[in-house]
């Protein structure tokens, strides 16, 4: 703290991104990042973008990113938004979408960048505790509240509910913005894509982070009602109009059209999910069920920091909380088969 801070950021608790370590000798499973290298055809994308052309702004409203994505989900353009990564469409949406006179609610255990946001756009939040077996208590986000946002599949339980308890949400909050968190949603779950044309209240956001293989690029897409893609740019276009940069769309476009390599990534994680859950168990492990790339897992005789410590003593970094909720528990991100090998190995000596 300073002096001279405002007592705005004087308040707020930052949040804490995940280590990235400076060298290369960990097994690192601790932030989600895809373990493959991006599409080929994205990284030529991005190395025919390097070039004269950028003295120029890019396009603010990354008109070939969004044409692509509008078509792919079957949407029009005017539905689709593009942000610097899904963190600023998010940090976006709470200012566009949500008062402060009323509670914005979300589930007690799900990503922990929603109470940041909360705090530092000066809203008021409600979190509702879990069920006991982590799942969402979706009856308590029904009414009653100035917005929802439900992280789907949740982070980080890996849980995911159907599109029947999405639309039961949107149905229950009508008059309020619900903001479908889809992050994770390539690796298993329904997307709410197909809700977007029947609910005007639904936002659903997505990114290039994880089953695009693209975290170091910055990009993710919201989708919804022009009338709520107009309020993003709104408050885009009153902080900086420029977020999405030339190399960044250009990148992102290759990687969307790349369905291919797509394909191969999603399945090739959900496989070795699938493995690392049954390796897992047979240690007497207790493994979430996971719509996503990566799991939560936890061990009845040791403690969750015991296990992060044990680790990384091992060279392996996964992520835990130092949450009374998930303190037992670690996320460990899927890698490589070789990767997951190693983190099996490890875990089975510390038990
Ligand atoms: C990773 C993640 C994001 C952020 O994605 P970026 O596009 O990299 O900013 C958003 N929400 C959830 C739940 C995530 O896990």
């Amino acid at each position: 703290m300073n002096r001279f801070w405002s007592s705005r950021i004087q308040n707020v608790i930052p949040y804490t991104p995940g280590e990235q370590p400076r060298n290369q000798q960990f097994v690192k499973l601790n932030t989600n990042e895809c373990p493959y290298p991006p599409s080929p055809k994205a990284v030529e994308a991005l190395r025919e973008a390097v070039g004269g052309s950028l003295r120029l702004y890019p396009d603010p409203e990354c008109t070939d990113l969004r044409s692509v994505i509008a078509r792919r989900e079957g949407l029009d353009i005017k539905q689709v938004f593009c942000g610097n990564g899904s963190d600023e469409i998010l940090a976006f949406a709470f200012q566009a979408f949500f008062d402060t006179d009323r509670e914005v609610v979300f589930p007690k255990v799900t990503y922990s960048f929603y109470p940041v946001y909360t705090d530092f756009f000066g809203l008021k939040r409600r979190e509702v505790p879990m069920n006991p077996d982590f799942s969402v208590p979706i009856d308590l986000l029904c009414g009653n509240n100035g917005g929802v946002v439900l992280a789907n599949p949740n982070a980080p339980t890996g849980i995911a509910v159907g599109l029947d308890t999405v639309e039961k949400l949107l149905r229950a909050n009508p008059d309020v913005v619900v903001i479908v968190d889809e992050a994770y949603i390539d690796f298993g779950a329904d997307s709410a894509v197909k809700l977007i044309n029947r609910y005007p209240n639904l936002l659903v956001v997505q990114t290039t982070s994880k089953s695009r293989a693209l975290a170091g690029l910055r990009v993710g897409w919201a989708m919804g009602d022009a009338g709520l893609i107009d309020g993003l740019r709104c408050v885009r276009d009153s902080v900086n109009s420029y977020t999405v940069d030339r190399l960044a769309q250009a990148g992102a476009e290759a990687a969307i059209r790349d369905e291919h390599y797509f394909q191969f990534i999603r399945c090739q994680v959900m496989k070795t999910r699938e493995w690392t859950r049954s390796a897992l168990e047979g240690k007497g492990f207790t493994v979430l069920p996971s719509w996503t790339n990566f799991l939560f897992v936890s061990h009845p005789g040791r403690s969750g920091k015991e296990l992060l410590d044990g680790l990384r003593e091992r060279s392996v970094l996964v992520r835990w909380w130092d949450n009374p909720d998930i303190r037992d528990w670690l996320r460990v991100s899927i890698g490589t088969e070789e990767d997951m090998n190693v983190l099996v190995n490890a875990l089975a000596e510390l038990v």
